[in-house]
């Protein structure tokens, strides 16, 4: 297959608008849903029926023991193949992801086709390590004839559930580790991306034992209902208002629950910036994905040595990013409410004294709204304080680093934070006052595309981890076995006497420095074993 054809997929994008859906997205039966492209309808998909849900977790939990039987390096093989050949049908994702989500076939390609196979081979040393098996160091003083170790045993069960933004690669994070651990998974797309999620649990499950990665289709009812029915462990990325309802959901449960939620975060410019890189930096992160990512540029902290300069660049650079065109650089935002949450985000900052140094307005077709730029931003405007998720910059003026660092920190999100300095040294010591997941200096997210890089947050941004070995024990828990080969019993065991009372005083004594006192402590431990002895002889 020739990169032409595979940049290449299909009729779109027409650039002629179909009027504004009035259908409902979740009608009845079926979800439907239209191309940001240009607002043509998409095929209807059926939602999975009452009892439909509880019904794929029963199959995904009969098909689990086996796939863990199956061992690491054997699931391995198998994801494998599969990612391969999902790599070898990039176009059909290119094509799928461009028409429901609107990324244009070069952004799907880079960030939904490429990665499948390389994100799992990262995935597979931090797998492989963690799952093996721990001995427990135990002191052959204090516990004679004793070993222990700790097993990492799958959930059983992971329900995971998925936003639209990254609507295949947004399974490479969790997904991967949860089948290496010996879990099997539910997902449930979301209604915005159904079909995409849908092929690619097709995609896999044509290389996996049946029911080892099982989707449901629907809204948030059945993403609730796919907390109700069952599962071990629920794996949720979507936006902070629904995680909070959803780890109230898992609360219910008793199950452990990994929030990836919103975020709004901070890009702190200093004066010695290498500045044309910081602004190329900021488009890159800012715009990528029409700005619909968790760990998107959305705040801007310039300090006012360099403002203006910096503002005019900024500005001048966003407005040249193409909007048509069959590689376009920004593309619509993904649905209706989105682009309305975006143009009340400007309205109110415009209205609230921000200048408009660029943008601002829909581009007529679509879904599309136009690479914005706002100035002289403060904390009172909804494009400072609220996620936006769309491709709008606010640039808030600082007079130094510190006053940086206190307004980065004014926010209810902690995803990440960026800080852009020729002083690299400095940047990360500022980068300690951040409270954020991730501070990245003189770049931006990029840790998000790294299997064995943690990303996190902190405030509404969620406490969840995702990627890196801390992640795993959403996937594993720890199980202990102990076995005692002592012949004796323990000196501690009943009955409780005097001589067990002295002991317990003459271990207190040596913690605390007196070390003599311990001198007699085998003597007691004999002591003790042989009326313990004689509780049972008579
Ligand atoms: P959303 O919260 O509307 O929906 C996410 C998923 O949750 C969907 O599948 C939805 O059907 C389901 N859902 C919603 N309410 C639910 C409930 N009460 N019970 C069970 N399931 C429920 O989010 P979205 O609009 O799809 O995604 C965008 C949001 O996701 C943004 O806020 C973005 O920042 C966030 N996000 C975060 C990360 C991260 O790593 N932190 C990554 C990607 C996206």
């Amino acid at each position: 297959m020739t990169i032409a054809k595979v940049l290449r997929p299909g009729p779109r994008p027409r650039y002629t608008s179909s009027p504004m859906p009035t259908q409902p997205l979740l009608d009845g039966d079926v979800i439907r849903g239209v191309s940001p492209l240009d607002l043509t309808p998409l095929p209807p998909l059926p939602i999975t029926p009452a009892g439909g849900v509880a019904a794929a977790v029963a199959r995904a939990r009969a098909a689990q023991p086996a796939w863990a039987e199956l061992g690491f390096e054997k699931r391995a093989t198998l994801l494998k193949a599969a990612a391969r050949r999902m790599l070898e049908r990039r176009a059909e994702t290119v094509a799928l992801v461009r028409d429901e989500s609107g990324k244009s076939a070069v952004q799907a390609m880079m960030t939904e086709s490429v990665g499948p196979l390389d994100y799992l081979k990262n995935w597979l040393p931090t797998v492989r390590e963690f799952l093996k098996r721990k001995k427990v160091p135990i002191s052959a003083l204090a516990f004679p004839g004793k070993r222990a170790w700790v097993d990492m045993v799958p959930r059983g069960v992971v329900g995971l559930i998925a936003p639209w933004n990254y609507p295949i690669a947004t399974y490479f994070k969790p997904l991967y580790p949860a089948l290496l651990c010996g879990n099997t998974v539910v997902i449930k797309p979301s209604e915005y991306s159904p079909r995409s999620g849908l092929w690619f649990q097709k995609a896999l499950a044509d290389f996996l034992p049946p029911s080892v990665v099982e989707c449901v289709i629907g809204g948030r009812d059945a993403g609730a209902e796919l907390i109700r029915s069952g599962v071990d462990s629920v794996v949720f990325t979507g936006s902070s208002a629904s995680g909070k309802a959803v780890l109230k959901l898992a609360a219910e449960q008793m199950i452990p629950c990994n929030v990836e939620l919103g975020g709004k975060d901070p890009a702190i410019v200093l004066a010695d910036c290498d500045f044309e890189r910081t602004v190329a930096g900021l488009v890159q992160w800012g715009f990528q994905n029409a700005g619909q990512d968790c760990g998107a540029v959305e705040r801007v902290y310039v300090v006012d040595a360099i403002a203006d300069r910096f503002v005019e660049a900024l500005g001048a650079a966003a407005g040249r990013l193409s909007t048509t065109g069959e590689h376009y650089s920004v593309g619509p935002l993904s649905m209706p409410r989105q682009l309305a949450i975006v143009e009340d985000h400007v309205a109110d900052a415009i209205a609230k004294g921000a200048h408009l140094v660029c943008g601002g307005k829909r581009t007529g077709v679509g879904l599309w709204f136009a690479p914005t730029v706002l100035d002289k931003c403060d904390h009172t405007m909804k494009v400072v304080a609220e996620e936006t998720f769309g491709p709008v910059l606010a640039v808030v003026r600082v007079k130094d680093a510190d006053e940086a660092i206190a307004r980065a920190n004014d926010s209810a999100f902690g995803l990440n934070a960026s800080i852009w300095s020729a002083d690299t040294g400095n940047a990360v010591r500022l980068g300690q006052r951040l409270d954020v997941g991730t501070v990245f200096v003189n770049n931006h997210a990029i840790t998000g595309a790294m299997a064995f890089a943690t990303w996190t947050g902190t405030k509404d941004s969620g406490f969840g981890i995702a990627s890196g070995p801390h992640s795993l024990l959403y996937y594993a828990r720890p199980k202990t076995t102990l076995v005692d080969t002592n012949k004796n019993p323990d000196p501690w065991w009943l009955p409780m006497d005097a001589t067990m009372a002295d002991i317990g005083e003459r271990l207190a004594q040596a913690q605390l420095g007196n070390l003599g006192a311990a001198l007699k402590l085998p003597f007691l431990f004999r002591k003790r074993v042989a009326t313990i002895k004689k509780l049972v002889s008579g």
